[in-house]
């Protein structure tokens, strides 16, 4: 390539952020790869570990993750950021939150969000229905989570809409999902809380993902204006999805790179197979 060609590129920080709650299978390796370019050849290419659901990962899947990507030779130059080193920032964001009044603790249980609740979210959750807005609905001794006032922050930041890779502005519906989630009962953080601080934090610009985390991608935009961060942009790409078109999950065993490594696929072939899958992503309009 010649060097004007590399100059005139785009380059971006982007990360690749799997989850360690099984093997590395062809859906990973898609959105690795989706990173990895998206970066440029001038950019860098992050890898971080998003291992705050400390019931679903497993550093033994941490470390296949980290091998598997290596034998594909999908590396990084710079250091890989784990998620569980770091829940004492997202730990005092939360509290910032807290702070300014924007969220509030919620003591309901699953039966009291699916009894009271009857709207479904852009991703699929149910809505929570704002029980515990009001404290004499809280219960005393029942360990809380912590929401986002949803009304309260759309008040102060409007639906802040993002860029999306190759189709411009996009609107956001971040009314559409309530009262989300940011301080988990168990870990007393969230994904959602999580993915924003890191981008953040590690200057991401282009957030690269499968489609499968394009709704979520509205209530990241509120908590970055909230909280002060810049504004990425993002593409998302195409799943894989098998036979029945859904998205490939761990129990696929035959895109899991550990089977294909053992019957002798060699790492270009499934590079290849994976750039040929991301493309197409996400279409305005
Ligand atoms: N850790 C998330 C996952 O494995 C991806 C987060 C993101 O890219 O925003 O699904
Ligand atoms: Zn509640």
């Amino acid at each position: 390539m010649l060097q004007s060609d590399v100059a005139m590129k785009p380059s971006h920080r982007t990360r690749f952020a799997p989850s360690p709650t099984g093997f590395l299978h062809l859906g990973h390796v898609v959105s690795a790869c989706h990173a990895r370019d998206m970066a440029g050849p001038a950019g860098e290419f992050l890898i971080r570990i998003e291992d705050i659901d400390r019931t679903r990962c497993r550093p033994a899947f941490e470390q296949a993750t980290l091998e598997d990507l290596d034998w594909l030779g999908i590396r990084t130059g710079l250091p890989i950021r784990r998620q569980s080193d770091h829940l004492a920032d997202y730990r005092a964001t939360l509290d910032a939150l807290r702070a300014r009044g924007l969220v509030y603790p919620c003591t309901c249980t699953r039966t009291d969000v699916m009894r009271h609740g009857c709207e479904t979210a852009p991703d699929g959750s149910m809505v929570y229905p704002g029980i515990c807005r009001d404290p004499a609905h809280r219960v005393e001794d029942r360990p809380p989570v912590w929401r986002l006032d949803m009304g309260r922050a759309l008040d102060l930041v409007g639906e802040p809409g993002w860029l999306e890779e190759g189709s411009g502005r996009v609107a956001s519906r971040a009314a559409a999902f309530g009262d989300v989630v940011l301080g988990r009962r168990d870990s007393g953080v969230s994904y959602h809380l999580c993915v924003t601080h890191d981008d953040a934090q590690q200057g991401i610009d282009l957030v690269t993902r499968g489609m499968d985390l394009f709704a979520a991608t509205s209530v990241h935009r509120v908590l970055q204006r909230l909280c002060g961060w810049p504004e990425p942009a993002y593409a998302h790409h195409q799943l894989v999805c098998d036979a029945d078109g859904r998205k490939l999950s761990k129990r696929d065993g035959a895109a899991g790179i550990r089977t294909l490594r053992e019957t002798g696929v060699d790492p270009q072939t499934i590079l290849t197979d994976a750039r040929a899958l991301y493309s197409g992503g996400y279409v305005n309009g």
